[in-house]
């Protein structure tokens, strides 16, 4: 296993986890071991394998020194694991739509393989609505959100019949002028902000007082406006609230949605009739960025929610979620050659090419956004050694651009490999353009027991790369097929991108 330690906010000495789950530390020099014999969980043991895989077969290399894999198997896990922990609750018969949040991991190969596990798309631009039509996401299973829709926006989703989820009364007054022409199949609902309050993080809290999103719940004359909005419109089916992301307690999300649906109970109760028939809770389940582990669960959620609004899952509502972060970011990572190895201060650095374009967030905010980092030696092994205090830069010319800042790692050496943990969501699919960095290529991965083995061990079957001697059963790369989700850009792309046919269009005047 990859000595893997979790960013803490201090200085972060003694920040371990213990090894339960088998996602720690080996002592010095022992083996990694083999999936299903020591303890480790699937996920980490792929990953290893993933690992020294794509360094054998040439993935990632001096030309391409940062590279992005996504763990396929996981996908379909956490797909299959948010199905059946809403089935579990809901009666027999409710009619279900679980919209993965796009903006998470904006891709169309992933979007392709999520709904190949029944997963739909909530498209909040109209660039990621194209990506979820371009993975064959059907309109019936696509939810356009967004606080900033244009009437070009509306008109589009309305053509193609697809649920809009207004966020305010001016946008509600432009779907008005839209739906008088009447003969759209799109249902339409609104969002409202409970005013539940604010996660751990601020700037992903949309449940705050003053959030720019929805109608505000609780702000003088809101409630009644919103009751009256629905019953001059019949059309208006759906009630929509998103509490928030990462950070937010379960307690609170399942409070937002417990104000969603007392007021869908209100409304109901004052049309007459069952008006609304939908409830959309939206996404924001917490990711465990702290080891393997997957908490909380999906099936911990959808419990709490049973126990706090009963009537939600009863059948008396369809439902439909909005989940990004908890379906994708633990089946990411993003591997980085360590091209020097420095040392400033007494401090030892190592200068990777995976900062800032790739870690925004955790750069800016590493309080609120720290990563796991994993450390392999140059042939794509666990790296093993004593913990020593070092920082994990990135390539950009700033000095905050650190993945990691005095983490207790095995001293990296140059030619070393760090993986950043957990960034399948909401990192190298959100690039950030600093320096003119390229944007990484992406893989995906799915291991393969082999034939006639234990599916583990290896045979020495390691094509090619130096150093891999095969002895410590990760050396069969015949196990990992990588598959390309996304080429990595290209300098010739930023240049085009960054006006190169314009070149001379500043000169004359
Ligand atoms: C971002 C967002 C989501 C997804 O949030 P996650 O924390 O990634 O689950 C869902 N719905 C809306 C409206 C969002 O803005």
């Amino acid at each position: 296993m990859a000595s893997v330690q979790h960013n803490s906010q201090s200085a972060d000495h003694g920040a371990r986890h213990d090894s339960r789950h088998g996602t720690d530390r080996h002592p010095a020099g022992s083996a990694p071991g083999r999936a299903g014999h020591t303890g480790r969980t699937g996920a980490a043991a792929r990953r290893d394998l993933a690992v020294r895989a794509a360094v054998a077969q040439g993935l990632i290399s001096e030309a391409e020194p940062v590279l992005a894999l996504l763990d396929v198997a996981g996908i379909r896990s956490s797909a299959a694991a948010l199905r059946a922990a809403f089935d579990e609750v809901v009666a027999p018969g409710t009619a279900v739509l679980h919209a993965f949040a796009v903006k998470a991991t904006a891709l169309v190969p992933v979007l392709r393989l999520l709904a190949a596990e029944g997963i739909g798309a909530e498209v909040a631009s109209p660039g990621e609505l194209a990506l979820a039509r371009a993975a064959g996401i059907p309109a019936d299973r696509t939810v356009l959100d967004s606080p900033a829709k244009t009437t070009a926006e509306l008109r589009e989703a309305i053509a193609l019949g697809i649920a809009v989820n207004a966020d305010n009364p001016q946008e509600l007054a432009r779907i008005d002028a839209l739906v008088g022409s009447g003969g759209t199949t799109s249902p339409f609902g609104l969002r409202v902000n409970p005013q539940t309050g604010a996660g751990s993080i601020g700037a992903l809290s949309t449940a705050t007082a003053t959030s720019k999103f929805g109608v505000a719940l609780r702000d003088e004359g809101a409630r009644a406006w919103v009751v009256q909005a629905y019953l001059d419109r019949p059309w208006l089916t759906r009630l929509h609230t998103h509490s928030g992301s990462q950070g937010l307690p379960l307690e609170l999300m399942a409070e937002g949605v417990r104000a969603l649906h007392g007021l869908a109970e209100e409304i109901n109760a004052a049309a007459g009739r069952r008006q609304i028939d939908t409830l959309d809770i939206g996404g924001g389940l917490p990711v465990n960025f702290a080891s393997d582990e997957e908490t909380p669960t999906y099936a911990a959620y959808a419990r709490l929610l049973k126990d706090t609004v009963p009537g939600l899952l009863d059948g008396g509502y369809g439902l439909v979620t909005e989940f990004g972060r908890s379906l994708l970011a633990k089946h990411g990572l993003v591997l980085a050659r360590v091209e020097y190895a420095k040392s400033a201060g007494g401090r030892p650095i190592a200068v990777t090419h995976a900062g800032s374009q790739i870690a925004t967030r955790t750069v800016y905010n590493p309080v609120s956004w720290p990563l796991r980092i994993a450390a392999y030696d140059a042939g794509g092994r666990p790296k093993s050694g004593p913990d020593v205090a070092q920082d994990i830069a990135g390539p950009a010319c700033f000095a905050g651009d650190l993945l990691a800042e005095n983490r207790a790692l095995p001293l990296l050496e140059q030619g070393d490999l760090v993986a950043a943990l957990d960034t399948g969501a909401y990192y190298f699919t959100n690039h950030y353009a600093y320096n003119s960095l390229v944007r990484p290529g992406i893989q995906g991965f799915t291991v393969r027991p082999r034939a006639g083995t234990d599916g583990a061990d290896g045979v020495g079957g390691a094509d090619g790369a130096g150093g891999i001697d095969g002895t410590d059963g990760v050396g069969d790369t015949d196990e990992v097929r990588f598959t390309t989700v996304r080429a990595p850009q290209t300098v010739e792309e930023i240049v085009t991108e960054s006006g190169g046919a314009y070149a001379d269009a500043l000169l004359d005047d």
